[in-house]
């Protein structure tokens, strides 16, 4: 089986993930997204096979049992996201690279079992700005209180920890400058021979 690079984008949820994803997407066509399954459902503008593989838990059951999964987290309670075995080699056959947005667990598994030609990236924000978001919930505009907003704190100072697991740390103040150092550091590990 002939294995291209895997870029594993991790950090905690509201680090900028998904904009970096999208964004390193639209700068590099050799990257291709590995379609995650998830239990969870699906929300506004996603679509089934873009953003998500959406399915019950009991087809996320059945998959784990058949061993289709190359790494799985219950990552909320009762929520599953899984990365397909089939999505990856499917990526590598059509000689491309893989580009993966998963939690903090599934990026230090991945980095464990593709030592040698993945680039883990561990996106972290300073608590004041998560705690800014944490206080409006996107779209629904339903507020936390503040046993909710210290729950989550807690959970990305614990996740943070993590960091020193990953290949780059990248703090996420501003935007393009988050931009303009990712896609330094892409391009550097796309066009490195090793
Ligand atoms: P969301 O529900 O907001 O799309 O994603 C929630 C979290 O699940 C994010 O931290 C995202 O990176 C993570 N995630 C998405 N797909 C996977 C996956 O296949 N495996 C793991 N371990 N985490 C995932």
């Amino acid at each position: 089986m002939k294995k291209g690079k895997m870029i594993i984008l991790s950090g905690s949820s509201g680090t900028g993930k998904t904009t970096i994803s999208h964004f390193l997407l639209s700068i590099f066509p050799e990257l291709k997204f590995s379609v995650s399954c998830t239990t969870r459902s699906m929300r506004n503008k996603e679509k089934n096979g873009i953003d998500y593989y959406f399915i019950s838990t009991n087809t996320f059951i059945s998959k784990i049992k058949k061993h289709q999964f190359i790494e799985w987290e219950e990552v909320y309670p009762k929520l599953f996201y899984g990365t397909l075995r089939n999505e990856i080699f499917k990526i590598w056959k059509s000689n491309q690279h893989i580009l993966l947005d998963v939690d903090v667990k599934g990026g230090i598994n991945l980095k464990k079992q593709y030592p040698n030609n993945s680039l883990s990236i561990f996106l972290m924000v300073d608590s004041i700005q998560i705690l800014k978001k944490r206080l409006f919930i996107r779209n629904s505009g339903r507020y936390f209180n503040e046993n909710q907003i210290n729950i989550r704190l807690k959970r990305v100072k614990e996740e943070n920890n993590y960091a020193k697991l990953f290949d780059v740390v990248l703090l996420n103040i501003d935007l393009v400058q988050t931009k303009n150092k990712v896609v330094q550091i892409v391009s550097n590990f796309i066009t490195n021979k090793n």
